[in-house]
């Protein structure tokens, strides 16, 4: 299929300074967990974009001196040679499919917590940071203020030697130059701040320096959050944002705009829980309006519609792009050649933030398994190793795991038949859907089952039998086929088992009228009284989640936090406003507090920290501290059991229970993915499913296959250059 003429805009190339981005496709900088240090995943993760498509290509935000040290979370650091020949690898990589390799030169101040290098960070003004609270910076004097911007200088030397072609001044999410421009953190009297004009003048002066350095060879690009949304305390778009704009436009050949700081950055990469594709686009327009260089937005784009609309009506020049590029890395190709309905589209749940978050592991993604396993596994999102035997496979279990593993089986050649009773692919994401603001992820469903509708299309033989009876390990075995996946997911328990106690709660029972699991209130076929409380025992989405949707349906909803409610929620960005979405419905919670007994229309409640503080012997039997007297009764009409959750596994073990019956059924292997061999994360699902299918032919395939470590190794030279493996003294 061709693609809509009116998309050709988005392939019309556009000349940024010194260099032309051959489209309007552009991967802004992003995290994934390589920064300078694993050279083989930046390079392979970067380049398959440029294979795809994408027209510019960034590193993730890039220290130019030990001074900024994100430590515990992992930034690229352009710090020495040994960083000029790593970052070498991916820019040669991207330079071989014709794209523009770029990096974001990145100062942190106080944001960044110096772990690492111990250095003392440098600001405008001395404050602790509002994202790393125990971090302060030093004012800077005049001195420091040249000597940090020569520190710009040289990183961007060393980014020109590098190879890459456009080269930033990262002023975005609060890092230096914006907190020279910002109020909030600029409390100067002198030249450098006051006035908008003062206030501007180190980041004018950085890029003037910079440009000054590599201006001829190399685009500057600069990073600028116009609207830090804290009102006049901070930045502004039209009071400052449009003024500074004008005023840097001259020194700036490409305007990278977003909004938002670092500490609740969730409002540039939005969730889908709380916003729409495109959401930014009120601020860059702005900016487009005032500026002669060319402006890129960004607002998790995937709809070629919406791209189309942002160019033609003059909202921006360029998509930037960061999650769509992580969730489908050939979405331009695709675009390109029509194919849209294999775009793997984002479903916006920050899964891949959380990780960068958390500190630095390998980016993942729920809609695309294959990120960050580029290099160390050598999977390609788009292309997968032939069938290596005629083997028939049956999947049980249609959902993350099952479906993805069925179609990337079929996508490899075999005969595949997925199984399951429900009606529909897609397993618990189908009732997932139905919460409040997790629509969107409906997608991951929808990608699998579009996909494997039409690889059932290739090979007849293959087939998606839905609405079935339960398999039982019987009819498995009779099937006809030689291998057997069991992806038959996990279920929240009904007995109150938690990761508190790992013991039932007495009394709990969603077997009940008034107790119900979650299951029991997506299915929506038990009443639900008036007075709600929600037992948590789980640090996601499913208790606040539950919460608002009973809350705005008018039930009185108080949720017993367990333990630290929705924790997992600062990791993907979601936190804050699912905070203030609990606390405009008026859902009430008890916190550090947990359940010990239930009964009916009432359960018992008690302080996790109720217990003494001292520790002392009291001999067998009893508790080494004074004993928790905390226990309180609290009334409901209906009770939520959000404690934790078990694997459906019932089936697999039957199946390995009669593994003496295999081979006279002609069973070669039976295999658990998913959820059936540990409740997690949708990704981890997804990813279980996939890398079964990819490693199917190995002898123990339940097992995942080393791989590829990118680790220092004992005996080969340090960085800097002169400090040499030294011999270990003890
Ligand atoms: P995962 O996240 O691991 O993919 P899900 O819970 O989303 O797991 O999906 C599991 C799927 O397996 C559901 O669609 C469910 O209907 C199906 N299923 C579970 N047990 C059986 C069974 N015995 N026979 C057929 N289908 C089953
Ligand atoms: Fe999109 Fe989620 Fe993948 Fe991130 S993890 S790219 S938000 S689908």
């Amino acid at each position: 299929m061709a693609r809509d003429p009116k998309h050709d805009i988005l392939f019309q190339p556009l000349k940024i300074g010194p260099k032309v981005l051959r489209n309007r496709f552009y991967q802004v900088p992003h995290c994934i967990g390589a920064g300078s240090d694993r050279p083989g995943f930046q390079a392979a993760h970067r380049s398959l974009k440029a294979e795809g498509g994408w027209a510019g290509i960034n590193t993730e935000y890039c220290s130019i001196h030990p001074e900024s040290d994100d430590t515990h979370r992992l930034s690229a650091r352009i710090w020495d040679a040994g960083d000029v020949r790593n970052l070498r690898a991916m820019t040669d990589h991207i330079h071989k499919y014709g794209a523009l390799a770029g990096v974001e030169l990145w100062y942190g101040s106080s944001h960044a917590p110096n772990m690492e290098s111990r250095a003392t960070p440098r600001g405008p003004s001395q404050y602790a940071s509002e994202f790393e609270t125990l971090t302060y910076c030093k004012e800077m004097d005049l001195d420091d203020i040249a000597m940090v911007q020569q520190y710009y200088v040289d990183a961007a030397l060393r980014s020109r030697d590098a190879g890459f072609d456009i080269v930033y001044v990262y002023g975005a999410h609060s890092y230096l130059p914006l907190q020279f421009l910002s109020p909030y953190y600029n409390k100067r009297r002198d030249g450098y701040g006051g006035s908008l004009e003062n206030r501007a003048r180190f980041w004018v002066e950085t890029l003037e320096k910079v440009r000054k350095a590599v201006g001829h060879d190399c685009a500057i690009a600069t990073r600028f959050a116009v609207d830090t949304l804290y009102g006049q305390s901070g930045v502004e778009a039209e009071r400052d944002g449009v003024k500074f704009a004008a005023m840097a436009d001259p020194l700036v050949d490409l305007w990278d705009i977003d909004v938002g700081d670092i500490a609740e950055w969730g409002e540039d990469a939005g969730p889908s829980r709380f916003y729409l594709q495109g959401h930014q686009v009120p601020w860059t327009r702005i900016i487009k309006q005032v500026v002669k260089k060319p402006v890129l937005g960004v607002g998790r784009f995937t709809d070629p519609e919406k791209m189309t609309e942002i160019v033609t009506k003059g909202f921006a020049d360029i998509i930037g792009a960061a999650r769509p590029s992580i969730s489908d890395p050939w979405l331009p190709k695709k675009i390109e050649e029509g194919r849209y309905d294999d775009i793997r589209v984002c479903i916006g749940c920050n899964v891949c933030i959380s990780r960068w978050e958390i500190g630095g592991p390998p980016m993942i993604c729920t809609q695309n398994a294959t990120a960050g396993e580029e290099y160390r596994r050598g999977w390609h999102p788009e292309k997968f190793p032939k069938k290596t035997s005629d083997d028939s496979i049956l999947v049980v279990g249609a959902g993350p795991a099952g479906s993805e593993s069925a179609r990337v089986l079929m996508e490899r050649g075999y005969t595949v038949h997925l199984y399951d009773t429900a009606q529909k692919i897609g397993g618990h994401v189908n009732s997932i859907v139905t919460l409040p603001g997790l629509g969107e992820w409906g997608y991951h469903r929808d990608y699998r089952e579009l996909q494997i509708n039409k690889l059932v299309k290739k090979n007849r033989q293959s087939q998606v039998a839905l609405g079935q009876k339960p398999m039982t390990a019987a009819a498995a075995l009779a099937y006809g086929a030689e291998k057997i996946v069991i992806a038959t997911g996990s279920a929240w328990n009904t007995d109150g088992t938690n990761c508190l106690t790992h013991d039932p709660i007495p009394g709990a029972d969603a077997s009940k009228a008034d107790q119900l699991t979650p299951e029991q209130v997506l299915e929506g076929k038990k009443p639900i009284g008036k007075r709600v409380v929600i037992l948590n025992a789980d640090t996601y989405f499913m208790a606040p989640s539950l919460a608002e949707k009973l809350a705005v349906a008018g039930h009185d909803v108080t949720i017993v936090t367990g333990v630290h409610l929705a924790n997992y929620m600062h990791f993907t960005l979601e936190y804050p406003n699912m905070m203030r979405r609990l606390h405009e419905l008026h859902i009430k919670e008890i916190q550090n507090a947990f359940c010990s007994r239930i009964e009916a229309g009432r359960l018992e409640v008690y302080d996790i920290w109720g217990e003494g503080s001292k520790r002392s012997y009291r001999g067998p039997g009893v508790l080494p501290r004074d004993p928790n007297k905390t226990q309180r009764w609290l009334d409901f009409d209906s009770l939520l059991l959000v404690t934790g959750r078990h694997s459906n596994d019932a089936l697999h073990r039957e199946l390995k229970d009669s593994k003496a019956k295999w081979a006279e059924n002609g069973v070669k292997d039976v295999y658990l993915i998913g959820d059936a061999e540990a409740p997690r994360l949708i990704a981890d699902a997804t990813f279980s499913g996939h890398r079964l299918a990819r490693e199917i032919e190995e002898a123990n395939a339940q097992f995942p296959k080393p791989y590829r470590r990118e680790v220092a190794v004992w005996g080969v030279s340090h960085m800097p250059e002169g400090s040499t493996q030294v011999e270990y003294q003890t």
